[in-house]
């Protein structure tokens, strides 16, 4: 592992010289200058009580840093207790904090009240202090699809007896759509069953692989969220089916410009990206190269650019997520456009969490 000078990296500008962003060293504690910023995703763990115990091992273990911001991010059921626990005045008078602790929400619904079973709207977020949230996460992009079964209900609806019940409704409607018509009508007839069925099977599978978040989910969620007043973390990032095609960059730039579509420059300057590879996330997995993560976060930065000019995209945050650990994480902030990491398994570890938020200072 390399050891890094702390004061390069704890707080610094940037430039861009030829395409490429490079961090300038700076004097500790300038207004303005870049601050890293580590956050821990605790997903679907940690009762209340854990998650503060463990966040008082953490915030004991970095008492002396203030100039990294450091975002927790429990379960929506342990936002309320960590949100008294790190109220600014504690912080002070208990760790000698400023105010660089903040409270991260995992998601959010995009409405704000309703018949909406299970949801929790910005407003409800907001209300009980919290200060940015994660949105666009690749487990609820990705993985809801596996879990929800949408694809088996799908797959046993599409029965000819289904789709003839459905064909003769939609032909007492007016105005429906004639090509759906007669792709049911085709696809009904007798003798096209094993189609069905071939048809039934492939849909199951997609939906089981891909069905998630969409694009659009994504960026409803970021509008509602910024309405208001929380910040978000928006996530991006490829699958590996992606990398191997050489779609990344495709990829990357179509879920980034939806998203962007609804921020204004004064609300993207406060936004974060957070790149997750999907193929580098969670136990087993390896991280991305420090190649393929200088490449990307260079990619996005100048996508910002295009979208909204030099300024805001030396400044605006980049973090990297997948499989950072204390023993990688001195190398990958050396890398020139990170400016800190999404940590998932090793953010519930006091130990292992404490000693990303110090890298570079740990000896
Ligand atoms: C994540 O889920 O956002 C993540 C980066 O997980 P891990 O650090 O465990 O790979």
């Amino acid at each position: 592992m390399k050891t890094a000078n702390p004061k390069a990296y704890r707080n610094y500008f940037r430039q861009r010289t030829a395409n490429q962003w490079h961090k300038i060293e700076a004097e500790a504690g300038i207004p303005g200058a870049i601050r890293p910023f580590l956050a821990g995703n605790w997903k679907m763990n940690m009762i209340p009580r854990s998650g503060v115990a463990l966040t008082a091992r953490i915030l004991d273990i970095c008492r002396d840093i203030k100039d990294v911001d450091i975002g927790l991010a429990p379960p929506f059921t342990g936002l309320s207790t960590l949100a008294d626990y790190i109220k600014p005045d504690f912080l002070r008078t208990e760790y000698g904090l400023g105010r660089n602790v903040f409270l991260l929400a995992q998601d959010t619904f995009f409405e704000s009240k309703g018949a909406f079973t299970g949801e929790i709207s910005p407003e409800m977020l907001a209300a009980i202090g919290v200060d940015r949230v994660i949105i666009g996460h690749s487990d609820r992009r990705a993985n809801l699809g596996k879990y929800y079964g949408f694809g088996s209900s799908v797959a046993r609806r599409l029965t000819g007896g289904f789709l003839s019940s459905q064909l003769k409704k939609l032909k007492e409607k007016d105005g429906a759509d004639a090509q759906v018509i007669a792709a049911l009508e085709h696809l009904s007839a007798k003798g096209n069953q094993d189609i069905l069925a071939g048809l039934a099977r492939f849909l199951e599978e997609e939906l089981r692989e891909r069905a998630g978040e969409s694009d659009e989910a994504i960026q409803l969620k970021i509008r509602a969220a910024l309405a208001q007043g929380l910040q978000v973390i928006l996530c991006c990032g490829e699958n590996r089916e992606a990398r191997d095609a050489n779609e990344t960059f495709n990829l990357l730039d179509r879920q980034l410009r939806m998203a962007l579509e609804v921020v204004s420059p004064r609300a993207v300057s406060e936004m974060i990206i957070a790149y997750e590879p999907v193929w580098a996330i969670g136990e087993g997995a390896k991280p991305a190269t420090l190649e393929q993560i200088s490449e990307v976060h260079d990619f996005i930065r100048n996508l910002i650019m295009d979208l909204y000019g030099e300024q805001i995209a030396s400044s605006i945050r980049i973090l990297y997520g997948g499989n950072v650990k204390p023993d990688n994480i001195v190398d990958i902030m050396n890398i020139a456009g990170v400016d800190g990491a999404l940590v998932g398994g090793a953010s519930l570890k006091a130990n292992d969490f404490a000693s990303i938020i110090r890298f570079g200072l740990n000896t």
